[in-house]
């Protein structure tokens, strides 16, 4: 995979850029690759789709503070974010460009203003064994797709721009103005033929799978989008977004709190007292500690990198397992009596034993 370069570095502008420094950066980029001043250049070209992608991520709240928290780790992998065409661009930005090309850039079509398609909102559970690995799923979508044999044809107000051109009275003189097309709402055009079961935009119901990457590390509530991936935009304009919230499945044995596991296991007084080695659940499978003879309860074991990733992907969590050592309820008369015969002797008697007091507070110090 090839090093995605930062959005931030992409636009040069500051982590705290305001929308303002945003477009602004985004205008002078785009203008200085557009393709019509860099004809057959691939490389501007490739630069242009780069600055739209940073813009779209930045330019928009929820995906810029997703960046923010997780890089690009968090636009996801294999489509996540990226995969603009150049008719995104131009339909999704069209108006960062103002008067520099003014609506003639890129030919007729993409005069109009493109109705977009609304996003379309999934959950997704996952187990914190997928979570710790990243998993490939494939989800099945119910989206609203153009109805096959839908035509359409042009406004007759605005010939099919979506936009009327007027003059209006300014204190500088008569001057041009375009705006949005009151008939078709910008769209440039209405339905011709509408089969049988289309809505009024043309748009039917459709299943469609797809897949998707998931990566590492990602949290209960995160969303991720996909761009592009949503319903269709009414009038061939552009789709949706797909927008994939994480739901993370309780594990039956394992806490989660951040990149940490926590695990509690319960030992006999006796392992306690004479060692023993035990059993935990791990995400990868089982594995064992060994408890020394003397174990305390409250003793915590710490397991490096057997937690989660980090959704950058800068190391791992750990896992802590903490050791409650179970006090017997039930005794029969035997029992009883064989610990009866101890119950006097110093070994047994905690204020005979000065460690363990320092045990104890060295464990509040180590959790407050
Ligand atoms: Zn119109």
């Amino acid at each position: 995979m090839s090093q995605k370069r930062d959005y931030y570095e992409v636009l040069g502008v500051s982590k705290n850029a305001t929308e303002a420094e945003l477009k602004k950066a985004y205008r002078k980029l785009a203008i200085k690759y557009h393709p019509d001043k860099n004809p057959g250049d691939k490389e501007a070209e490739e630069n242009f789709k780069e600055a739209a992608e940073a813009y779209e991520v930045l330019n928009n709240a929820q995906k810029r503070q997703q960046y923010d928290q997780f890089g690009h780790a968090g636009m996801g992998q294999g489509g996540f974010g990226g995969g603009m065409n150049m008719d995104d661009i131009f339909s999704q930005f069209g108006d960062i460009f103002g008067g520099a090309f003014g609506g003639s850039f890129g030919g007729s079509s993409r005069g109009s203003q493109m109705a977009r398609g609304t996003n379309l909102r999934v959950k997704m559970k996952l187990s914190l064994e997928e979570i710790a690995e990243g998993v490939s799923k494939k989800i099945k979508l119910n989206k609203l797709v153009n109805a096959s044999g839908v035509s359409y044809k042009n406004c007759q107000t605005c010939g099919g721009s979506g936009r009327v051109t007027r003059m209006a009275q300014t204190f500088l003189g008569a001057m041009q103005t375009q705006s949005a097309c009151n008939v078709c709402h910008g769209s440039g055009k209405f339905i011709d033929k509408k089969p049988a079961g289309a809505d009024s935009n043309g748009l039917v119901r459709k299943e469609e799978i797809i897949d998707l990457d998931i990566p590492a590390g990602v949290m209960d509530g995160m969303q991720l989008s996909v761009t592009g991936k949503g319903n269709a935009g009414p009038f061939d304009g552009v789709p949706g977004d797909l927008i994939v919230v994480i739901e993370e499945k309780k594990h039956p044995e394992l806490r989660r709190e951040g990149e940490n596991l926590h695990y509690d296991a319960v030992i006999s007084f006796i392992d306690a007292v004479l060692g023993s080695s035990i059993e935990i659940p791990t995400l990868t499978g089982k594995s064992k500690i060994k408890i020394e003879s003397g174990t305390q309860s409250g003793k915590v074991f710490r397991l490096r990198s057997k937690g989660i990733p980090q959704i950058q992907g800068y190391g791992k969590g750990d896992m802590f397992v903490h050791i409650h050592v179970w006090t017997p309820t039930k005794l029969s008369k035997e029992e009883k009596s064989v610990l009866e015969k101890w119950k006097e002797s110093e070994n047994f008697n905690p204020k005979n034993n000065p460690d363990a007091k320092g045990f104890f507070s060295k464990m509040r110090n180590m959790f407050s």
